[in-house]
């Protein structure tokens, strides 16, 4: 009895020539340690099932582009699992970076100042995860340079599955929690002071806006240049690695001693 209740429809077969063109596109998946493609290639086929995939105004995706999608945002949870995904079903496309207007409230003088971003992404609390077409490209394009917008705003994503946006998703236990507390918060002071020291950093300086940003700005560097946040931050490195399961294996980097 209620079967018909229990039972999902079956994920969408993505076809060999889909995939193996997507995979080209993607240089990442070739860094995947081996078995990790077809963990992802099953994780994909469920996030084309479960999530609305749309590009906003007059932009048409076609089922090439949701596929590339889908792949980037499952990569980071290839280990971690499906279930980490779980809260929201919408991803918004826009051809470029978007503006939004922000407002904020001064409790001790009362004023309300108003403010406009251009973003090239952004991920909302149990709502949908928005993307600038044009920075996946530019990322696809130049991959091993530090920067992967889906995998910043998807570990935004994972941040958030407790409630808090505070740069620390659920964790394991509570030994892993005190870890994950102490090597954060020290990685992000001494960031934070080399930013205002105008030191040139492995990471995007935007890391030291707050301390989720820090752990979205790192995890985007852990899935687009991981040879260099081991070098310039193995703490951060090791942790990230033991968060998410597994690393990319890049290909040797002149200049960079792991
Ligand atoms: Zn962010």
């Amino acid at each position: 009895m209620l079967g018909w209740l229990k039972r999902r429809s079956e994920p969408p077969v993505i076809s060999d020539e889909a995939w193996f063109d997507a995979c080209a596109d993607i240089r990442w998946l070739d860094r995947l340690p081996p078995g990790l493609l077809d963990s992802l290639r099953a994780l994909s086929a469920r996030f084309l099932r479960d999530k609305c995939i749309t590009g906003s105004h007059d932009l048409e995706l076609d089922d090439d582009d949701r596929l590339r999608i889908a792949i980037l945002a499952c990569l980071p949870v290839t280990r971690l699992g499906y279930d980490w995904l779980r809260g929201w079903s919408q991803v918004i496309v826009y051809q470029g970076q978007f503006r939004v207007r922000r407002s904020w409230h001064d409790d001790d003088t009362g004023v309300v100042t108003e403010d406009e971003d251009w973003l090239a992404g952004e991920a909302w609390h149990q709502g949908p995860l928005i993307l600038s077409l044009e920075d996946i490209l530019a990322d696809l394009d130049a991959p091993y340079d530090g920067f992967n917008l889906v995998a910043h705003e998807v570990a935004h994503k994972l941040d958030m599955l407790d409630g808090a946006c505070d740069g620390v998703p659920p964790l394991p236990d509570r030994a892993t929690a005190l870890r994950w507390q102490a090597i954060f918060s020290d990685e992000y002071r001494r960031f934070c002071k080399a930013v205002d020291a105008g030191e040139e950093t492995v990471m995007d300086p935007y890391a030291a806006e707050a301390p989720d940003e820090f752990f979205a700005v790192a995890s985007e560097t852990f899935f687009s240049a991981p040879d260099l946040l081991a070098a310039g931050h193995p703490a951060l490195h090791a942790e990230l690695r033991a968060f998410y399961g597994f690393e990319l294996v890049l290909p040797e980097r002149e200049g960079v001693d792991r």
